[in-house]
């Protein structure tokens, strides 16, 4: 038995490399990582997508070197379909991926500390929650709150609404009388998580918006009003500080004022613009981007994703809430009569605040570049990133294109119409042509029927260069685009 043992111990051994074949491993990954960033430059922001060679045929038998892999990795994924780490990725909204990032996923990793739960893992659990709280004093919220470092901004959302719905006591046969208000404009992942936690029977009021796209808060009181003489109950209101198609700001200071007079839970997505809070940056008529955020202490819950705001790897949104003890009801796993620990408790843990017990120790990557750099860089590449679609917003007119509303935060929409011919049509089509040349990401919307195409600058890596090498491909596009109608056409 005992020689059997050892046996499989030496069989196994492999898996604990010792220090020089650590160091080896480390070195080619590093290097190979090292490249990657250097030639991000130079590369594509996007690759039209094509068969996958190398990763077809996966054989778990088969033993193959570290720098086999990275070969296969580079050719078939990292060179294959959109680039996320391309400075040239103006699409969607940008994620991010700093190095110290990355470095601090690698620490969390080798030292796999239990950030489930506190008595495992003090330590990790304790930079996780002041994490949350240092984001909870960002929007003003008291230091009793807290809330939960969750995967991204769909899990944070879902979070926020499980706990809305524990906080209002709701029972699944009053559900078709709750009433949740928002705009056509709020991410989808909002519908998602309204059906995920048992809430697809309460009725969704579609709020109107205004020439800009936000929120229009007389609509809402209006609507609010007539739920409530027919018997319905307003339940929620969820407010976006920067929509994913037009980066807009919903009017959360009036929309407090309302969820405060009819008592209403009020919860505010800002996923995409939430750090915008941190901007300096002073608008022509002397008041600053900042003002945006009036008001957000005013509300119960908070979703905002580091991994677009603070440029870090994809994995990490939080959810703020307020109220802490309504989020532990709805989520502590522990047997009620644990309740009574919760003050005595020195933290609470993220086990019992989320739907997760083991997970990544996610608060890391955040952690390690916040001590290390300080918020100012941060800061820096925010403002920097308004003033980037602000330059660009002025420059695309100067082209000949439209626009829509001016930019609240670092999202724009634009088109060209042509003279003659169907605009919308046209459009695809230098979208078509933008991707084809694939230096630079762009993605497009439909608003009411009208094709835009838009441009997302949060990606750290984006400066001047690339807007400028953006407006270039578009100019030509479109000249390009005007030239084969009129061939066309003469044919
Ligand atoms: C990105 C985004 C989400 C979804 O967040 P994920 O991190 O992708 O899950 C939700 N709301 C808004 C406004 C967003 O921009």
């Amino acid at each position: 038995m005992r020689e059997q043992i050892v046996a499989l111990e030496e069989l196994g051994q492999m898996l604990s490399p010792d220090s020089v074949e650590r160091s080896n491993d480390i070195q080619e990954i590093s290097k190979f990582c090292s490249k990657f960033i250097d030639d991000l430059e130079h590369e594509k922001a996007y690759h039209q997508p094509k068969p996958l060679k190398e990763l077809l045929n996966y054989d778990p038998a088969k033993t193959e070197s570290i720098l086999e892999i990275l070969s296969e990795l580079k050719s078939d994924m990292m060179s294959n379909g959109l680039n996320p780490a391309s400075g040239g990725h103006l699409g969607y909204i940008p994620g991010g991926g700093i190095h110290m990032g990355a470095l601090g996923d690698y620490l969390a990793a080798v030292s796999n500390q239990y950030a489930g739960i506190s008595f495992g893992g003090p330590g990790a659990v304790k930079i996780e929650n002041e994490l949350i709280r240092w984001m909870n004093s960002l929007i003003g919220y008291p230091s009793t709150s807290l809330g939960n470092l969750a995967s991204g901004g769909s899990t944070a959302n879902l979070i926020a609404f499980v706990t809305a719905r524990e906080a209002r006591e709701i029972h699944s046969r009053e559900y078709e009388k709750q009433c949740i208000y928002l705009t056509h404009q709020v991410h989808h992942c909002v519908h998602k998580a309204i059906r995920i936690c048992g809430l697809k029977e309460a009725q969704t009021r579609f709020i109107d918006v205004d020439s800009q796209f936000r929120m229009d808060v007389n609509t809402l009181e209006l609507q609010i009003q007539k739920d409530i003489k027919e018997g319905l109950t307003p339940f929620m209101i969820v407010a976006s500080i920067g929509t994913t198609d037009t980066g807009s700001v919903d009017p959360v200071n009036d929309i407090a004022t309302i969820a405060e007079k009819y008592k209403i839970w009020f919860h505010i997505d800002a996923a995409y613009g939430g750090f915008f809070i941190l901007s300096q940056i002073q608008n022509e008529d002397g008041t600053f981007v900042k003002n945006l955020f009036k008001g957000v202490e005013r509300s119960d819950s908070f979703v905002i994703d580091p991994h677009k705001g603070l440029f870090l790897s994809y994995g990490l949104g939080a959810v703020l809430i307020k109220d802490v003890a309504s989020m532990y009801k709805a989520h502590y796993y522990k047997a009620a009569y644990m309740q009574d620990t919760l003050n005595s408790q020195d933290e609470l843990s993220p086990a019992d605040l989320s739907v997760e017990l083991t997970k990544h120790f996610r608060g890391m990557r955040l952690w390690l570049p916040l001590k290390h750099y300080g918020i100012h860089p941060f800061q820096s590449l925010l403002d920097e990133k308004i003033l980037l679609c602000r330059y660009f917003y002025a420059e695309i007119q100067k082209l000949g294109f439209t626009v829509g509303p001016y930019p609240e935060l670092s999202v724009c929409i634009y088109r060209y119409v042509p003279q003659d011919g169907n605009a919308n049509y046209f459009n695809e089509k230098l979208l078509q042509e933008v991707l084809r040349i694939g230096k630079i990401f762009i993605s497009s919307t439909s608003i009411d029927g009208v094709f835009w195409l838009r441009l997302a600058v949060l990606s750290f890596r984006t400066h001047l260069k690339e807007i400028d090498q953006l407006l270039v491909i578009l100019n030509e596009a479109k000249t390009k685009a005007l030239t084969d109608t009129l061939t066309k056409d003469n044919n």
